[in-house]
């Protein structure tokens, strides 16, 4: 059917199988936006924000045209800027970092509680000073951080909380009364990227900012488009051209409609993946209720035998993410803390024995058995290599 993804006998992604599966109703939404004649920031759009944020539990939301803007303008709307900090993880792809740089403030990284892959609370009070304005936690692979014990944090030390929810479109975790609440609705903001391959994707570039503050809201709408308070007066310093388009929040409307039962099957197949490879020498993403499982992530000592050994079998995989942060080579020269290797060490160690396995809602249980055989053979002839 689609010649390119055949030579992988389970490919990492296939975002061509979600499309099939909705088709008509995708192809209709998108030739109502066609038809209307109004293509940037108009009803569809209004109505995406609107339903977004009710799906997340807070009262407004703001298209924007990527996560990484929705991180940055959330941060300028904050009033965040040069000589300010922003607490930090590094092992979440440095789309943290670029936003917090581009607003002038420097990144301060903390290390991670290396199960769970997220920030880890008590490095965070550690981290902070006179400087620091915000914490910037991310819900990594699905997964929320350990929110109640981050808003503490955050809260004793009058910190705004921005959550980068990218990785998370319908991932929860129960607050102290023991309430379900939503990713994005823990802190001042949560931001959202709606590239293709999230939970929630577009068919091209999105973000988003939720929020319960309506000023907040005001400040994203404005700074979204030129800081323009009304057309064509600049009301707002700072703004930018940063649009979520009327396809794309049509198409979104569209798969929200989904999200829930895609994260049903997602947790489905994280636990088909958690039998058949439970007893091997690997670190299994442990289960908590609210995870979306964005990424399927095993962890390993013997990572690049293994992932070479699946590569062999046409088991398609990735590293989220290769390289931290406070080591990549262009913010050498760019003022963040800390710095070095050696510096977060179980951040370093994490990003050494990470693998990302195939894992979206239209992936078969025989691919996750093909998948888990490739697996028990890896670690089998890994071990045999010594
Ligand atoms: C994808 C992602 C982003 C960036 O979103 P873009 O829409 O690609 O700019 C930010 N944070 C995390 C954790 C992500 O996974």
């Amino acid at each position: 059917m689609i010649p390119h993804m055949n030579h992988l006998s389970v490919p990492f992604g296939d975002l061509g199988r979600q499309y099939r599966c909705i088709q008509a109703e995708i192809d209709a939404a998108v030739e109502r936006v066609l038809r209307s004649g109004w293509y940037i920031l108009g009803a569809e759009v209004a109505a995406f924000e609107q339903e977004f944020a009710a799906c997340c539990g807070v009262a407004y939301g703001v298209g924007v045209a990527s996560g990484t803007d929705a991180l940055y303008l959330a941060l300028v709307a904050l009033g965040i800027g040069p000589g300010d900090e922003v607490i930090t993880v590094a092992n979440a792809g440095m789309y943290q970092a670029a936003a917090i740089i581009q607003t002038g403030a420097c990144p301060v990284f903390v290390d991670i509680v290396p199960e769970v892959h997220t920030i880890d609370p008590r490095a965070v009070e550690a981290a902070i000073t006179p400087r620091t304005r915000a914490v910037l936690p991310v819900h990594l692979y699905g997964r929320m951080a350990d929110m109640p014990a981050v808003m503490a944090v955050a809260s004793r030390a009058g910190l705004a909380v921005v959550e980068d929810a990218a990785q998370a479109h319908g991932a929860w975790a129960f607050d102290h009364d023991g309430n379900r609440r939503q990713a994005g609705a823990w802190g001042t903001c949560g931001c959202w990227s709606f590239y293709p391959s999230k939970n929630l994707g577009a068919l091209g570039d999105g973000g988003a900012v939720v929020t319960d503050d309506a000023a907040l809201a005001e400040r994203l709408r404005r700074l979204r488009q030129y800081g323009w308070g009304s057309k064509y007066i600049v009301t707002e310093a700072g703004g930018r051209n940063s649009r979520l388009d009327e396809m794309q929040a049509a198409i979104l409307r569209v798969k929200l409609g989904h999200l829930e039962a895609w994260n049903a099957a997602r947790r489905e197949r994280a636990a088909w993946y958690g039998a058949l490879l439970a007893g091997l020498p690997l670190e299994l993403p442990s289960d908590t209720p609210g995870h979306v499982y964005h990424l399927y992530v095993v962890a390993s000592d013997r990572r690049d035998a293994l992932r070479s050994h699946l590569t062999t079998q046409g088991i398609g995989t990735d590293i989220h993410y290769p390289l931290p942060a406070h080591l990549q080579p262009a913010y050498a020269a760019v003022p963040m803390r800390p710095t070095g290797a050696g510096s977060l060490p179980h951040t370093e160690r994490q990003t050494r024995r990470i693998l990302s396995l195939p894992m979206y809602p239209e992936l078969t249980r025989s691919e996750v058995e093909q998948v888990a055989m490739a697996v028990q053979e890896g670690n089998k002839a890994a071990e045999e290599q010594g």
